[in-house]
Parts: structure tokens; sequence; C-alpha cells
């Protein structure tokens, strides 16, 4: 949440229901630290994420390792993070045939009939944790907010279940959860990366296709992966601020 409207809610004593676990939650997020971390200093960083959509082999390793890591429902229609298949034929980059089947859970299998000649390639998607996020602007109690480093996340205790976040986000990345009736979304393993490691999906994926950066670490080989390719944002006509740096995305990907 940025400062403007956390003032605004404090002035109008929105925040006085917040429960004591979700108010001392809030502290700990405007006093600079994160969750148990006792050194994160949150502005000390600024994550991201590069997916080489070259390097991606479609194995669905980074959506298991997210169910697990997450507690995500198994239920097929819930995924902090998907895979998705393109076949792009005859250079016809309007009219893919885009497949993802149980979110890319169990790999892709071979189509049968399939275009020899045609293109196919893997995207892996996940919240973009945009930098000017259209699901923090909607939330009318602030639930949803930016940290100060970087990453969009939801305060489960004070989400009332309404989904306009989930309406406004342009990329599919939020659902409601039907153990919590909250929004539930990728929160690129904060719990994890306040520990100084790396997500799950990032960690289990077998070809690097998927690495967290730190933006704001000039040592992160996330910068010289931004210098060496040509890497693009979904959906950059929508000004998002997307943070989530795709190498090998062509005209097709939506
Ligand atoms: S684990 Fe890596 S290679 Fe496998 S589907 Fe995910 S991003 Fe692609």
């Amino acid at each position: 949440m940025n400062s403007d409207r956390r003032d605004f809610l404090l002035k109008t004593g929105k925040l006085l229901v917040l429960s004591s676990a979700a108010a001392a939650a809030w502290e700990a997020i405007l006093a600079g630290r994160a969750e148990t971390a006792d050194n994160y200093k949150m502005s000390d960083h600024w994550w991201g994420m590069v997916i080489d959509i070259e390097a991606c082999i479609g194995c669905g390793n980074c959506v298991r390792a997210c169910k697990e890591e997450n507690d995500v429902p198994r239920d097929p229609r819930y995924f902090r993070t998907w895979v998705e298949r393109y076949t792009v034929e005859s250079d016809d980059l309007e009219h893919p045939h885009v497949d993802s089947p149980n979110g890319g859970y169990d790999g892709f299998p071979e189509k049968p009939g399939a275009d020899p000649r045609a293109k196919h390639f893997f995207v892996p998607k996940l919240c973009n944790h945009c930098a000017h996020s259209p699901c923090v602007q909607v939330c009318p109690v602030g639930a949803t907010f930016e940290s100060p480093d970087g990453v969009v996340l939801v305060d489960k205790a004070y989400c009332l279940g309404c989904r306009y976040c989930v309406q406004a986000c342009p990329y599919g990345c939020r659902f409601i959860n039907p153990a919590t009736e909250t929004v539930d979304k990728c929160s690129l393993c904060y719990h994890r990366i306040t520990k100084g490691l790396t997500t799950a999906c990032c960690e289990t994926c077998p070809t690097g296709a998927r690495q967290l950066g730190d933006l704001k670490n000039p040592n992160d080989p996330i910068h010289q992966f931004l210098r060496d390719h040509a890497v693009h944002v979904l959906k950059p006509q929508m000004a998002t601020g997307a943070k989530v740096y795709y190498n090998g995305l062509d005209g097709s990907v939506r």
C-alpha cells in the first residue's frame, strides 16, 4: 500500500478493524521488518523475476513445487504459477493455440496430429508483482499492497474476499482460496526470499528458465541477464510496471 493510501486509511480509522495478528504483521511491514527474518531490510531489495522461454521445457516442476510449498489446493482450478504451451502454425502470431492441462502440473503430453512445422514453446506465468498494480488500486480495505521491496502481498486477515482484485488483475493471477475464502496469489515465496532463499519454483527448475532477481543488488546476475537479452513484459500497453521479464516472448503471447 502506498503511503498516501495508508495515511488515508489511518486517518479514517479503517486500520482499526485489523485483528491483533494482522496489526502485528502490519507493524512489522511498516517498520521494515519481514516475517521472521531478523536481518532482512526491505529497503535494500526490489524483487523481480526473469523467465527464459527458450530454456523452459514444460516439465511442470515449478508448478508442483509451488503447490507443495505454498499449500495451494490441488484442484486444477487453483494455481499461484502455471505453464502454458503455445503452438503457432505458419507464423500466424494472431491465432496461437494455447493449452495448459492441469496448469502444466503433470507436464505436457505430446499432441497427436500436431503439425511438425508448427512452433511450440512454453510460457510460465505468475503474478507480475507490478510496481503500479491494478489489483492494489481496487482493494477497498488495503488488504493487498505493494511491500517496499517490490512484492505484491495479501494480508489474509484483512481480505474481505470481495474479488475486486481478481477482476482487476490483467494477468489472471488471483483466485479465491476455498479453504480461507480470501484471495490467494504468488507471494514470490516471501517467507523464503526474506531468509535469503530463492522461490520454490526457481529452486526446482532444472534448466534455470526461472530466476529470481534483486533489482537493487548490483551484483545480482539478473542485471547481466537483462543486459544480454531483449526481454519483454506481458501486456506492456497496460503500463503496470510488471517485474516478470521474459526472454523469447513473441507477439503471439498474451
Ligand atoms: S520447472 Fe522450469 S523448465 Fe520446467 S516447466 Fe517450470 S519453468 Fe519450465
